[in-house]
C-alpha cells in the first residue's frame, strides 16, 4: 500500500528551486529521489503526478480544538485539513487545570479519528502550568506553549482562567529556558489600552470592522511584542508570535531580530485577503482584527522577503450562526486550514509572483523547525515521512464550504474563485484525499510526540 514510485511531478523544495524528480516510497517513508523515468524496484506500483507539483506535506501549526463538535471534531477537522492538502496539524488547548487528564481524554478521542498526523500545544494560564512545564515536554511530547499576554487579571478570570500578569510571563519564560527551551507562543495584545479604547469606540456607536480594528490599534500588538522579545533575550527563551497582523509589529520584529535571533512569527491567510474596509461585520471578526491596506502590503512583503516564518490558519470550527451577528456580539475567528494553499497560490504565486519555494518554506520547513517536527516532516528527501501535497497550479475552483467538510458551515471565501488547488494528500505513503474526496476512514493518523533537538516519535502516546 505505502510502497510506490511517484512519477512525473515537479518537486517543490524549501531549500532549492523546484525540479523534476520521481520519488520512491517504501514503508511510508521516502526511500530515494530518482531522476525522471529512472528504474525502480521491479513490480512496485506507480502513481502519476504528471503536470502537477509535489510539496512536502503541509503543516498547519495553528488550529484550535474544542470549537467543533467535541470528539467528532477530530474526524471532521482533520478531513477538512486533508481537503486543503495538509498532512499535519498542531492544535491548541486552553485549560485552567493540569494537563494530565486533558491529554489522556483528548488522545482517546483523537487517536481513532484523525485523518492527518497531529500534535498538541498547551496554553499556560496558571501557576501549575509553570511548575509542570518540564513534565509536559518529557511526559506528553508537547514542546510548544501558548501565553496570552492579553488575559491579564480580570480579563483572564472572565475567560475562566486564573488571570496572569507580567510576573507570571517572566517566570514562564525563565522556566522555559530552564527546561530545554520549548517554543513559547505569545499572543501579543496590550489589553489595558484595548479596554480603554474599546469603551470610546463603543460609546461613539461604532459597529463596523473598521471600528473593531480601531478598538485594537496596531500599537497594542507591537508594544507587547517588544516586551516579549526583551524578556526572551534577557531570560534566554525562544518566542514565536502567532497571527501578526500589522506593519508596526513586523518592523519591530525585524529590528529586534538583529539583536536577538530566537524570535519567529506567523501570518494568517485572512489578513492577506481582507482589510478593515470589508463589510462583513461579525462574519469577519477576528482577533487581531483585519487591518489597513498598508498593513496587508507589509504582510505580503514579509512573506516575499523571507521575514515571516510560517503561514497558519488560526482555524476555529465555528458555525455561521455564532458569527452572523452585530459586531460586538459575534464570535471571533473562522475556519481556515483548507483554503490556505489556494490563497497562497492564487493571491501569492499567480498574482504577486511569490515563489513556490517560499510557499513551501512557510507551510512546511518553517513550522517543522520551529515546532520540532524536523527532519521527519517538512522535507522531501530520503528518510523523511512520505507526506505529499500534490497541487495543480492551474486548477480553478470556486470555494463552497460544504465541499470542504468542516463542522463549520461557511467559509470566509465562499464564492471566491481561486487558481491553484491541492488535488491529492498523501500521509506516510497512504492517500487520504484525492480530487476533493476523502479516501479511507480516520485513524490512519499518528500522534507526533515531539522532542526538543531530536526528531519526533510518531505514535508514541506515553
Ligand atoms: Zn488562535
Amino acid at each position: 500500500m505505502s510502497d510506490f514510485v511517484l512519477r512525473g511531478g515537479t518537486v517543490v523544495f524549501p531549500d532549492r528551486a523546484p525540479a523534476r524528480h520521481d520519488i520512491l516510497v517504501q514503508g511510508g517513508k521516502i526511500a530515494a529521489l530518482l531522476a525522471p523515468g529512472a528504474a525502480a524496484p521491479a513490480g512496485i506500483p506507480q502513481q502519476s503526478a504528471a503536470g502537477l507539483h509535489v510539496f512536502p506535506g503541509l503543516i498547519d501549526a495553528h488550529v484550535h480544538f474544542g470549537f467543533g463538535e467535541k470528539i467528532t471534531e477530530y474526524s471532521t477537522e482533520t478531513a477538512y485539513a486533508a481537503q486543503g492538502g495538509f498532512t499535519t496539524i498542531l492544535g491548541y488547548f486552553l485549560n485552567n487545570e493540569a494537563y494530565a487528564d486533558v491529554y489522556r481524554r483528548e488522545q482517546d478521542y483523537a487517536r481513532a479519528r484523525c485523518h492527518v498526523d497531529y500534535g498538541f500545544h498547551f496554553s499556560t494560564a496558571n501557576e501549575l502550568h509553570i511548575t509542570e512545564l518540564g513534565k509536559y515536554v518529557s511526559d506528553y511530547g508537547v514542546t510548544s506553549f501558548k501565553y496570552f499576554m492579553n488575559f491579564k487579571g480580570e480579563e483572564g478570570r472572565y475567560m475562566g482562567l486564573d488571570g496572569t500578569d507580567d510576573g507570571f510571563f517572566h517566570a514562564l519564560l525563565a522556566e522555559s529556558a530552564r527546561v530545554g527551551r520549548p517554543t513559547i507562543v505569545c499572543h501579543t495584545e496590550n489589553i489595558e489600552i484595548v479596554n480603554r479604547v474599546r469603551r470610546q469606540v463603543q460609546a461613539a456607536g461604532g459597529g463596523t470592522l473598521k471600528d473593531w480594528s480601531a478598538s485594537k490599534p496596531a500599537i497594542t500588538e507591537s508594544e507587547p511584542a517588544i516586551r516579549a522579545m526583551y524578556f526572551a533575550e534577557k531570560l534566554g527563551a525562544k518566542v514565536y508570535f502567532p497571527h501578526i497582523s500589522s506593519r508596526m509589529a513586523i518592523d519591530e520584529i525585524r529590528l529586534w531580530r538583529k539583536r536577538y535571533a530566537d524570535v519567529t512569527f506567523e501570518i494568517c491567510p485572512h489578513y492577506l485577503t481582507h482589510t478593515e474596509d470589508s463589510d462583513l461585520v461579525g462574519m469577519g471578526k477576528a482577533n487581531p482584527p483585519f487591518r489597513t491596506k498598508d498593513d496587508q502590503e507589509a504582510l505580503w512583503e514579509a512573506l516575499a522577503d523571507g521575514t515571516a516564518d510560517v503561514v497558519a490558519s488560526d482555524h476555529v470550527a465555528r458555525k455561521k450562526a455564532t458569527k452572523d451577528k452585530p459586531l460586538w456580539l459575534a464570535s471571533q475567528g473562522f475556519p481556515g486550514t483548507a483554503t490556505i494553499l489556494p490563497v497562497l497560490l492564487a493571491e501569492g504565486y499567480h498574482k504577486r509572483k511569490l515563489p513556490l519555494q517560499r510557499i513551501c518554506q512557510l507551510l512546511t520547513s518553517g513550522p517543522a523547525k520551529i515546532f520540532h517536527l524536523d527532519p521527519v516532516k517538512g522535507r522531501i528527501e530520503a528518510g523523511a515521512d512520505a507526506d505529499f501535497t500534490i497541487a495543480d497550479l492551474e486548477k480553478e475552483r470556486v470555494v463552497k464550504a460544504e465541499e470542504l467538510g468542516s463542522y463549520s458551515d461557511y467559509s470566509l471565501y465562499d464564492g471566491w474563485k481561486f487558481k491553484g488547488w491541492p488535488v491529492k494528500t498523501i500521509v506516510r505513503g497512504v492517500t487520504v484525499m484525492e480530487n476533493g474526496r476523502i479516501v479511507g476512514p480516520g485513524g490512519h493518523a499518528q500522534y507526533l510526540w515531539r522532542r526538543i533537538g531530536q526528531p519526533p516519535i510518531l505514535g508514541k502516546l506515553s
